[in-house]
Order: C-alpha cells, then structure tokens, then sequence
C-alpha cells in the first residue's frame, strides 16, 4: 500500500494481485456453488454457500486493495449500509444522518433502525457540524450530497466524533477509492454502493463495507452470514470485472466533467451550475483538499420542469435514468422523486463517451430549448 499522505489505490498492482500457476485462467473463476465437498469433521475453508465463497473472495481481495483496507462484499449498496448501521448501532444510541442524503438510507433509519429504540436525528449537509457530536453513538457522513452535491469536511467531523467517542460511516459511493479516501482522513467505516461506477456498465447491483477495525468487520461479516444477504457469484464476477476498468473510466467521466461543468455555467440557458470543480462553487475550496478528483456528477438548473425534460429527453448522448456511474451519460430530474429542489433541477451523470461529441450533443439539446 501506498504510503502517500492520501494513501493512494495502487491501481497497477491491483492488477496483478492474483498468484497464478501456469495454465491457470487469467480471469478469476466463476464459482456457482452451495455445496462444498466436506467429508469428516467439517474443517474447511469453504462449507456452505451463505458462509463461503471463492468468487466473493477474488472481489474482496480486488477491493480490499484499492481501500487500503478489509472489504465485506454485499449485494447491493444498501444491505452494505444496513449491515454497518446494524453493526454500528445498539438500542438507545443516537444516529447522526445528512437530512438531504440518499434517500434510502433515510428510509432504513427512520422506519427501521427507529423500531429498535434507535434515535435517528438529521441535519442539512449545510449545517452538519453545527451543534458538534457529543452524545451520537455513530455518525453517517455522505459527501458529496446527492443530489445537492454540498460537502462535508471528513476530517473535521471524524476527529470530532472519535473525540466525543463516536463511529464515523462514509458513504463513499459517488468519489470511489480513486476519488476520496475516508479512511484516510479519519472514518471508521466506509461503505459504498458498487452498483454505480465501480459496477460501471449499468447491468448489477452490489456493495460493500470497508474498515481497518478488525472486529468491526468481523461483526458485518457474521451479520451478513446470518441475515443472509449475501452476493452472487455471478454478480461478484463481474463486478470484479468492472473494477479492473473503473480507474480509466473514472479518470476519464471525472476530466469530461470538468470541462462540461465549466462550459455549462456559461449556456445561457443554464439558470445554475453545481459542481465542486467549479472555482466559483461553494464547495471549491473544501473540494480541493478532500478530494482526489471532483467526480462525475454535476448538478444544473434549468427554468423549470419542461424545459429540463425536453433538455434530457432529446439529447441523444443522454440516458434518461435514475443512477449513475455507469459508461453511458444519464441524467434526471431529482424533483420527480420528491427531492427537495426546484423542478427544473437535474442531476447529471457523465460516462464515458469522448468529451467532444458528448458536449456537441448536450449543447445542442439546450440551444433547442426556448429562450
Ligand atoms: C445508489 C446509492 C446507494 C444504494 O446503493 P444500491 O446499490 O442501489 O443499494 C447508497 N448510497 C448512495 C450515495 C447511492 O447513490
């Protein structure tokens, strides 16, 4: 592992991390199997299918490398949160969450982490470290917020809630390793939905949970065992796929955003640009120092509902879905969902395409649009 102040993935050895023997695959094996075969007293290191898996643990290793940390493979970003919160938290704790996160996770804490006599309390991103952290028992950090795309400071909240005692989680989904590096600058917990970039090819759901805490871990690796969300091989193969790939793909959406962002806030018919890239944007100055790369998402305002939906749905480039990350640029109206933000709101996600054509068809889009 690098030993970079920012502790940097090594990309290149992560490609080489697989021990072959000659004549062995280059690919890692695909290993469909609930049964292992178990003669005698049950000693193994693979025994049932919910416990073990040869495929998972390729993945695992993959991704253990680029956190700089143990990973626990799940089967979608939110069994991966629910298993650390599940772990992190015990009746009577307080929670800490960013009111305007991803609203899944607001979900699972409000209807069911609440059932538990867990105390669930939200703050703006805004606002996160007004009030400080004394008395939460774990607190949930997502940076940058989605889909406002608001920062919050890593270091700055970690070292407050370890000093009041606390559990930091960051949900890392939308920087990836490559990115921003939590750990490194203090949480506790990563966790991430694989899902998006890492998956990159729009066709999985996976996730998982990262930490250098060896019996924090071991906790989410036991609950994942005995709740029995757990990954399948085919899944944990081709994410393993995808993240062979996901520091050109990430390196490229991220340079595209930046020049799109930029020339976005100079359309006339782009009423507000968000995007922590931007010199001007209020994140800018945290952004610089928190983050690797500024990501591949970027908020933009247009006059209102219509003219959002007619500037997603006629560019060609575009594919209008909810997500993100994946090799194609997409792009929708947060309000639909019921976001708090005006109805010409539109969150976009930037792929893979060549930044060029991608700009020509974007730009096209919006000259079409009323003035
Ligand atoms: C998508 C997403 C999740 C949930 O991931 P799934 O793989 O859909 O379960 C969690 N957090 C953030 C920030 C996300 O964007």
């Amino acid at each position: 592992m690098s030993s970079n102040a920012r502790d940097l993935p090594d990309a290149a050895g992560f490609l080489h991390l697989r021990n072959l023997e000659k004549g062995d695959p280059v690919s890692p094996p695909l290993v469909q199997a609930s049964m292992y075969h178990l003669p005698g007293d049950g000693q193994a290191p693979f025994t049932y299918g919910r416990g073990e898996n040869p495929t998972w643990e390729v993945t695992e290793a993959a991704l253990t490398h680029l956190e700089g940390a143990d990973c626990v493979l799940f089967p979608s970003g939110m069994a991966a949160i629910a298993a650390a919160l599940f772990t992190g938290a015990r009746s009577g704790a307080r929670v800490l969450f960013p009111s305007d996160g991803y609203y899944a996770t607001r979900v699972l804490a409000e209807g069911h982490l609440a059932r538990f006599g867990i105390e669930v309390v939200e703050r703006p991103t805004q606002a996160f470290e007004d009030g400080g952290f004394d008395g939460f028992d774990v607190v949930f950090i997502e940076t940058p917020s989605n889909p406002g795309l608001d920062l919050i400071d890593i270091a700055s909240v970690t070292s407050a809630v370890r000093a009041a005692g606390g559990l930091t989680i960051v949900d890392n989904t939308t920087m990836t390793s490559f990115g921003q590096r939590p750990l490194a600058l203090g949480a506790d917990v990563v966790v991430a939905s694989d899902t998006k970039a890492p998956g990159g090819h729009s066709d999985l759901l996976m996730g998982h949970v990262a930490s250098r805490d060896p019996a924090f871990l071991a906790g989410v690796r036991d609950w994942r065992k005995f709740a029995g969300a757990i990954p399948g091989p085919m899944e944990a193969w081709l994410l393993h796929r995808g993240l062979e790939t996901l520091d050109v793909r990430f390196d490229r959406m991220c340079s595209s955003a930046e020049v799109i962002a930029a020339r976005l806030s100079d359309h006339p018919r782009v009423e507000a640009v968000r995007y922590p890239g931007l010199p001007g944007d209020p994140s800018h100055d945290l952004a610089r120092t928190q983050m690797l790369r500024f990501g591949f998402l970027i908020g933009l305002s247009l006059t209102d509902e219509s003219a959002a939906e007619a500037f997603i749905n006629r560019c060609p480039l575009l594919q209008p879905a909810t997500s993100f990350g994946g090799v194609h640029s997409s792009a929708e109206r947060r309000a639909r969902w019921g976001d708090a933000v005006p109805g010409g709101a539109i969150r976009l996600s930037v792929g893979c395409e060549p930044v060029e054509p991608l700009w020509a068809a974007l730009k096209q889009s919006l000259d079409a649009l009323p003035s």
